[in-house]
C-alpha cells in the first residue's frame, strides 16, 4: 500500500517536474507597438502584461513586469522602452517605440494687429515696405522671430513661420486705410479740346487714380456730350467716387469751331489768304498756354524771341518742335544798348541766335527789330543807326519783318478790344490783299485770351494761319532814322 502511494507521488512529482520544465514566460504590450507623446508632457504609458503559461494545463498566471525608463520628454526623438519579466531563470522582453514629438505650432504676436494708413498725413507711405513689429516663439524651438517670412499684400502683411518640426502658423496684420483723398482724374490733351465742326468727339482720353483703390478709370462717370455739328463751347464733366466715398471731379472744355476748307468749297476764291500771327518779346509765362491753343486748332504762328525771361527758354524749342517759325527779336530788348552802335546790336543779335541754335539746332534767317525798322526812339542813342543796321543785316543775308497791323496789346488793350480791332483789320485788309502780318505779344495775358477768337474767325473764313520764313510776303516800313 505504502509503496503504491509512494509510486503515485513519484508519478505526480515527475509530472510536475515535466510541467515546470515546459512553462513559458510571456510579455505582451498593452496598446500599440509605436506611440507618440507630446514633448514636455508626461508619457501616459499603457504598460505591458507578463504571464507564466503552462500550456499543457492551459494555465496562465500573471507576473510582474519591469520596465526601463529612458524617455526624455524634454527632447524630441524616438525612444525604445522595454518591458521585461522573468521566472525561475526564464526571461522575456518586449519593447515599444515611443516618439517624443512637437505638434504645437509657434505663436506670432504682433504689436499692432491693424495699422492705420493715411495717405493724406503721409503721402510717401510705401505699404509694401511698412515696418511691422512682432515676435514669434515656439515652445520647443524658442524665439523664431527672425525666421518669420513677411508677405505684403494690399490689405495687409502676412507673417508666417514654421518650427523645426514643420508646425506652421501665420498671422495677418491688416492695413486699415484712412482714405480721405478723392481720386484724381487726369485729362489728356490738356483740359481743352479743339474740334472743327463735324469732327467726331470720342471720349477716351482720361485716367483716374486713387491712392487707395488704384486705377479707377472704369468708374469715371462722364456727363455732357458736345454737339459737334454746331460751333460753340461745351463742357464735359467727369466724376469718380472711390470706395471710401470720396469724389474727384474734372472738366474739359470742348471748343467746336467752324473751318472752311477752300479745296472743297469752290464758291470761295481759290487764292489762299494767309494770316501771319507773330508773337514778340517772349517766351514768357503765357507762352506755353499759347502753344496749347495753337496746337489745339492745328495752326502755325511765328515767335520773334528774346531772352528777357530765361527760365522759359525751353519754349523756343517746344514752339519749333510744334512747327512754328522762330525769328530773332533781341537778347536783351534794351533799346539804349542795342541802338547805340552796330557793334552793340550785333553782339546782342549773336547772343539770341546762339540761344535759338541751342533750342532748334540752327540759327534763324528771319528777325524783327525791337520797335520795328521805322522806330525813331533809336535816334536818342545813335543817329542813322536804323539805316546802317538795315544795310548791315541785308548784307549778312537776314530778312527782317515789320507788320501790317499792331494789335494794341502793349497799349493795355483788353481781350475784347484786341479781338475787335484785329478782326476789323483782317476783314478790311483781306478783302483786297492775300495776307497780313499781325503783331502780338505772348507776354501779355489779354493777348492769349484773344487768340482763340482770332483763330476761329480765320478758320471760319477759310484763311490759312502760317509761320513766316524768308520767302514769305513781307512788310518793311520806311526807315526814319
Ligand atoms: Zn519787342
Amino acid at each position: 500500500m505504502i509503496s503504491i502511494i509512494s509510486a503515485l507521488f513519484a508519478v505526480i512529482a515527475l509530472c510536475l517536474t515535466g510541467f515546470l520544465l515546459t512553462f513559458e514566460v510571456e510579455v505582451s504590450l498593452n496598446g500599440a507597438k509605436t506611440v507618440s507623446t507630446e514633448v514636455f508632457s508626461e508619457f501616459d504609458d499603457q504598460g505591458a502584461k507578463a504571464y507564466i503559461s503552462l500550456s499543457a494545463l492551459g494555465i496562465k498566471t500573471e507576473i510582474k513586469t519591469v520596465m526601463t525608463d529612458n524617455i526624455d520628454n524634454q527632447k524630441l526623438g524616438t525612444y525604445k522602452k522595454e518591458y521585461k519579466a522573468s521566472f525561475l531563470g526564464k526571461k522575456a522582453t518586449v519593447s515599444r517605440d515611443v516618439k517624443v514629438i512637437d505638434i504645437l505650432p509657434p505663436e506670432i504676436v504682433a504689436e499692432q494687429e491693424t495699422i492705420k494708413i493715411d495717405f493724406k498725413e503721409n503721402p510717401d507711405i510705401d505699404i509694401y515696405n511698412m515696418p511691422i513689429k512682432y515676435t514669434a516663439t515656439d515652445l520647443y524651438d524658442g524665439d523664431l522671430t527672425n525666421k518669420v517670412v513677411k508677405t505684403y499684400e494690399k490689405d495687409g502683411c502676412l507673417l508666417a513661420v514654421s518650427d523645426s518640426s514643420g508646425n506652421a502658423t501665420s498671422l495677418k496684420v491688416m492695413f486699415d486705410y484712412v482714405d480721405k483723398q478723392a481720386p484724381k482724374i487726369t485729362l489728356e490733351n490738356n483740359n481743352t479740346l479743339y474740334l472743327p465742326v463735324g469732327e467726331k468727339y470720342s471720349e477716351i482720353t482720361y485716367t483716374a487714380i486713387d491712392e487707395v483703390d488704384g486705377d479707377v478709370t472704369n468708374k469715371v462717370v462722364v456727363s455732357g456730350s458736345p454737339d459737334t455739328s454746331k460751333a460753340g463751347k461745351y463742357t464735359v464733366k467727369y466724376s469718380v467716387t472711390d470706395s471710401s466715398n470720396n469724389t474727384g471731379y474734372a472738366q474739359r472744355k470742348v471748343v467746336v469751331y467752324k473751318k472752311t476748307d477752300k479745296k472743297e468749297d469752290t464758291t470761295v476764291s481759290p487764292i489762299t489768304k494767309t494770316v501771319y500771327l507773330t508773337f514778340d518779346d517772349g517766351p514768357g509765362k503765357y507762352t506755353e498756354q499759347l502753344l496749347e491753343i495753337l496746337k489745339g486748332y492745328d495752326v502755325k504762328a511765328t515767335f520773334f524771341v528774346t531772352d528777357q525771361f530765361p527760365k522759359y527758354r525751353d519754349l523756343i524749342g517746344k514752339a519749333y518742335a510744334d512747327g512754328h517759325s522762330i525769328g530773332a527779336h533781341t537778347f536783351s530788348h534794351r533799346f539804349d544798348n542795342i541802338y547805340r552802335s552796330i557793334e552793340n546790336y550785333l553782339k546782342d543779335f549773336e547772343k539770341i541766335q546762339a540761344i535759338i541754335k541751342e533750342q532748334t539746332g540752327q540759327e534763324s534767317k528771319i528777325f524783327r527789330f525791337p520797335g520795328g525798322s521805322s522806330n525813331s526812339v533809336s535816334q536818342k542813342y545813335s543817329t542813322g543807326i536804323m539805316k546802317a543796321l538795315v544795310n548791315e543785316m541785308n548784307q549778312r543775308g537776314y530778312t527782317y519783318f515789320d507788320w501790317n497791323y499792331d494789335c494794341g496789346d502793349t497799349s493795355g488793350y483788353k481781350k475784347k478790344q484786341i479781338v475787335n480791332s484785329v478782326l476789323k483789320h483782317i476783314k478790311t485788309r483781306l478783302k483786297t490783299e492775300n495776307y497780313t502780318i499781325i503783331l502780338l505779344h505772348d507776354i501779355k495775358a489779354e493777348t492769349i485770351k484773344a487768340v482763340p477768337e482770332i483763330i476761329e474767325y480765320c478758320l471760319e473764313q477759310g484763311y490759312t494761319l502760317a509761320g513766316l520764313d524768308e520767302t514769305s510776303p513781307n512788310r518793311q516800313f520806311d526807315v526814319k532814322n
